[in-house]
C-alpha cells in the first residue's frame, strides 16, 4: 500500500485546535461581511481541473477522446503517459496556447466540443466518460442520442443548467470540474484514483483518515457549504467547508488551494489539489468531519459514497473505532500518520 509517512502523532491534535482557533476567527469575519438579508451565494461554475502526465482514469479518458476528436491517433485507454502528452502539446502549438503537455483552464475550453442532439463521434464518447463519473451507466458509443441524451437533460436540470440535450462549454465545465454526490454528499477524491480498502483505514490518534494519493490529485466537496481557507505550519494549505447544518469538513496538506476563503461550493466541486504541506511527510489528502467540537469517524461516510448509496449523516458517524488510540509497539506511531 503506499502510505504516506507519517509524523508524530502530536501533530494532528496540533492541527485540531489550530483549526478550531482558525475558525473562530473565520466565523466571526463572516458574520460581519454577510448582510443578514443576503440569502446563499449561487454556486459558482466549478474550476476546470488539471490533467496532466503521471494521472489516470475518466479525466484523461476524456481528454483522449476529445484529442482523438481533433484527429489524434492515441489510444483512449485513461492512462496519462508520453504519447498523451505530446499530442495535448501538438493541439497546444497548433492553437497558441502554451505547450506545456497539461489540459488545465486555458486548454480545456478550446479542446472541448460544443455538442447538439444527434451528434456523434469522439467528442460524445468523451461526453459519455464524463456522464459515467456521474453514474449515468451509458454505454460508449459516441452517439447523443436516447439515454445519452436523457442523461445530458437530467444533469443540466440538476444543476440549473437549462434543459434539453446541447452540450455548451457550460455544461462541459461542470462535467469535467465536478464530482458525482449522493444524498447531497460526494467522495473529496474522484473514485477511481483510490481503491475502496483505503477509506476504512484507521487514523492514528484522533477520528479522521489520511488518503494516501500523489501530489496534484483533484479533491472535492464533501458537502455543499461555505469555505473557509486554512494556511498554517500543521493542516499546510488546507479548507474547512461548513455545511447547511454546521458540520465541519476539513483538508489538510494541499499543494494548491481552488476554492477561496469564502466561497460557496456544491458537493463535489473541485477545492483543491492535494500535496505535502503542513506537517506531513508524505504526500496524502488529511479528511476530517467534525459537529461542534467532536470528531467523527469519516470512514462509514466515506465508504458509503464510495459504494454509491447515501451516506449517514454525519452527527450520526461514531466518535471511536477508526484510530489507534494507544499506539502500541507494534503499531509505531511512524505506521500513522498525519
Ligand atoms: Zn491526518
Amino acid at each position: 500500500m503506499p502510505v504516506a509517512r507519517m509524523t508524530a502523532g502530536g501533530a494532528c491534535l496540533r492541527t485540531a485546535l489550530v483549526l478550531l482557533a482558525a475558525l473562530a476567527i473565520s466565523t466571526s469575519a463572516f458574520a460581519v461581511d454577510t448582510p443578514a438579508s443576503a440569502g446563499p451565494a449561487a454556486a459558482a461554475a466549478p474550476a476546470w481541473p488539471l490533467v496532466r502526465e503521471g494521472q489516470q482514469g475518466a479525466q484523461v479518458r476524456t481528454v483522449q477522446h476529445l484529442l482523438r476528436q481533433r484527429g489524434e491517433t492515441i489510444v483512449a485507454d485513461g492512462i496519462f503517459l508520453g504519447l498523451t502528452k505530446a499530442a495535448v502539446q501538438r493541439f497546444q502549438s497548433a492553437n497558441g496556447l502554451s505547450a506545456d503537455g497539461i489540459v488545465g483552464p486555458l486548454t480545456w475550453p478550446v479542446l472541448l466540443v460544443p455538442l447538439d442532439t444527434g451528434a456523434t463521434g469522439e467528442a460524445v464518447r468523451a461526453l459519455q466518460v464524463q456522464l459515467n463519473r456521474y453514474a449515468a451507466g451509458l454505454t460508449v458509443d459516441g452517439v447523443l442520442a436516447g439515454p445519452t441524451a436523457e442523461a445530458v437533460s437530467a444533469f443540466k436540470t440538476e444543476r440549473g443548467l437549462g434543459s434539453g440535450s446541447t452540450v455548451d462549454v457550460a455544461v462541459w465545465q461542470w462535467l469535467v470540474g465536478g464530482a458525482p454526490s449522493v444524498g447531497g454528499y460526494a467522495l473529496p477524491l474522484s473514485r477511481d484514483v483510490l481503491p475502496r480498502g483505503e477509506y476504512d483505514d484507521p487514523h492514528h490518534d484522533y477520528p479522521a483518515i489520511d488518503l494516501p494519493v500523489p501530489t496534484g490529485t483533484a479533491a472535492y466537496a464533501s458537502a455543499a457549504g461555505t469555505v473557509a481557507a486554512v494556511n498554517d505550519s500543521s493542516c499546510g494549505i488546507g479548507v474547512v467547508i461548513t455545511d447547511a447544518n454546521g458540520v465541519r469538513h476539513i483538508y489538510c496538506h494541499f499543494s494548491q488551494r481552488v476554492a477561496a476563503g469564502g466561497s460557496t461550493v456544491v458537493a463535489g466541486q473541485l477545492v483543491g489539489y492535494t500535496g505535502n504541506t503542513g506537517n506531513s511527510t508524505g504526500p496524502h489528502l488529511h479528511f476530517g468531519i467534525r459537529t461542534g467540537t467532536t470528531n467523527r469517524c469519516p470512514q462509514p461516510f466515506l465508504l458509503a459514497l464510495y459504494d454509491g448509496v447515501a451516506p449517514p449523516a454525519p452527527a450520526t458517524l461514531p466518535t471511536t473505532g477508526c484510530y489507534y488510540a494507544t499506539p502500541s509497539p507494534a503499531r509505531p506511531l511512524l505506521d500513522h500518520l498525519h
